[in-house]
């Protein structure tokens, strides 16, 4: 319900659709957190449903997180969090919530892959987030939305980053690579290749392609919570740890 800016092809692959998410339980569990962001939103605006973002974010605190700040080192592994799994931004008040949550935990790293860039006031919103120092916002694109992507990029090359779910080579409109190779100079572009299971598209060769490992089955699922996730231990789509601070006493 919130994936305003969903193409054709994101619906058939979404992991939404995947048999973790379709579950009544699962589903039940979905349409109740939705439920609570509105009511959130609606009786205290951004800053009340921030609070709550707030108890999410604590919580994913690495379990070392209290020793290795009083002993000032680094946490084993890294405070990270991806904004939605399924879902996107849907509505300013709902970002703007997640500006407040971000701004206050400097520490943990944040980072969202977004379609809702074609409304103007709800993109300059998410530039605000994908602004902050510990948070980064990718743009998704594929063969249908690619324009309207690269349009918005260009307003704010500073601050985006491109995403591309990859279909195959056969398939892939052939204007999108050329178009991305020309407003992306040196940057590199995060690609999925398009994949159910451990099924994938065979990745694209490119230039300016970076072809995420995780997809490509280069890292296997950690059971071990004291170890990184693929996301943590790759760290291509997380912001800049130079920009964030890892460890400060906070008790
Ligand atoms: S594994 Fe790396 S490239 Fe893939 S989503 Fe995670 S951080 Fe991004």
């Amino acid at each position: 319900a919130t994936c305003i800016g969903a193409t054709e092809l994101c619906r058939n692959v979404c992991y939404g659709n995947g048999v973790r998410y379709q579950t009544a339980g699962q589903k039940e569990k979905r349409h109740r957190n939705l439920r609570t962001v509105e009511l959130l939103l609606s009786k205290g605006g951004p800053e009340l449903l921030a609070q709550n973002l707030l108890s999410l974010i604590d919580q994913a605190k690495p379990g070392d997180w209290l020793a290795a700040s009083v002993a000032g080192r680094k946490t084993a592994t890294p405070w990270s969090i991806r904004v939605h799994d399924v879902g996107d931004f849907h509505k300013i008040s709902y970002v703007n919530a997640w500006w407040i949550a971000a701004q206050q935990r400097p520490q943990c790293s944040f980072w969202f892959y977004t379609r809702s860039f074609a409304k103007k006031h709800l993109f300059d919103a998410m530039t605000e987030l994908a602004s902050l120092a510990n948070c980064r916002g990718w743009l998704s694109i594929d063969s249908e939305n690619f324009e309207s992507g690269l349009l918005a990029y260009a307003k704010r090359s500073d601050v985006w980053e491109l995403a591309l779910l990859q279909e195959t080579e056969d398939v892939l409109n052939k204007d999108l690579l050329p178009a991305v190779d020309e407003c992306t100079t040196a940057k590199q572009v995060v690609s999925f290749p398009v994949h159910r299971g451990r099924y994938h598209a065979p990745p694209i060769k490119h230039k300016s392609l970076f072809s995420c490992p995780a997809v490509l089955g280069s890292y296997k699922l950690e059971p071990d919570p004291r170890k990184p996730r693929p996301c943590q231990a790759c760290a291509f789509c997380l912001p800049d740890p130079s920009t964030t601070p890892s460890v400060e006493v906070q008790l």
